[in-house]
């Protein structure tokens, strides 16, 4: 008989953040595949007997092409193994999760989908950011910053608009040419930014900044990935709200 797959969102990092069916589904699991994203301390949570695949993530040496992963899920159910594919975040955001089920449609297998804390709301709650907030911003859009070809091309006419926050995920190598395109599609030179790196772990670090001068921060505080920008005005409130590591 076929196993099942549960495709997981782990959250961005603080094990904390799992939720009650993440972890249940994650201690009855004979197989578990995750990368980078996931947080230690939730690799650690997961069963002794279980198998550990460890997938990697694309801009990784030791990676597993994403139709292996999807092919591999299958393969690993068919046996009739509870399978857990644990994502950073949500499976849903940024996260190819709807790339690997289209795989299991095909082949038959059962899944269910457990949505995670996404990086833009772990990140903007531990570091004070409200991504919405009635003074600033009525809405907020999700983005990446690397498209499927490598480029950075964004709608960037449609990006800059007053009372809107954006929160770019793989943003990090393509922030000097996103801040230009920014300001040269009309934001305002002093609009704030923050650069959220390693959101909700203990090593977390907040930078805030223009999108002027964003890229020299960066560079001069040598920023690694995992890291988020949130770009609004929103973000002038982060001083006065920040509680995480106080
Ligand atoms: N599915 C994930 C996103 C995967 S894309 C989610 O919902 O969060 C990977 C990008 O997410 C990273 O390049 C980074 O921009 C962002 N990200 C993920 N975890 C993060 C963290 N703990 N801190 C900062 N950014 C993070």
């Amino acid at each position: 008989m076929s196993g099942k797959v549960y495709l997981i969102g782990a959250g961005p990092g603080d094990p904390e953040l799992l939720t009650l069916k993440a972890h249940r589904l994650l201690s009855q699991a004979d197989v578990v595949l995750y990368d980078r994203l996931v947080g230690q301390q939730i690799i650690e949570m997961i069963p002794e007997q279980a198998e550990k695949l460890y997938v990697g993530k694309a801009k990784s040496l030791h990676t597993l092409p994403q139709e292996d992963i999807n092919v591999l899920l299958g393969k690993k159910a068919q046996e009739g193994k509870t399978v857990v594919r644990l994502k950073g975040g949500d499976p849903f955001i940024f996260g190819r999760g709807g790339e690997e089920l289209e795989e299991l449609v095909e082949e038959g297998i059962p899944f269910e989908v457990v949505p995670g804390v996404t990086a833009a709301a772990g990140c903007a709650a531990y570091a004070g950011i409200p991504l919405t907030h009635r003074d600033y911003a009525q809405s907020v859009r999700f983005l990446t910053g690397h498209l499927k070809d490598g480029t950075t091309e964004l709608p960037w006419d449609e990006l800059v608009h007053p009372s809107q926050t954006l929160v770019i995920y793989m943003g990090l190598t393509g922030i000097e040419s996103i801040s230009q395109s920014l300001i040269q599609f009309g934001m305002p030179p002093t609009m704030p930014v923050a650069v959220v790196e390693k959101g909700t772990s203990k090593d977390q670090r907040v930078f805030t900044s223009t999108i002027t001068s964003i890229s020299d921060v960066v560079r001069d505080n040598d920023v690694k990935s995992p890291a988020l920008l949130i770009i609004g005005e929103v973000v002038t409130l982060q001083e006065k709200l920040s509680w995480y590591g106080k």
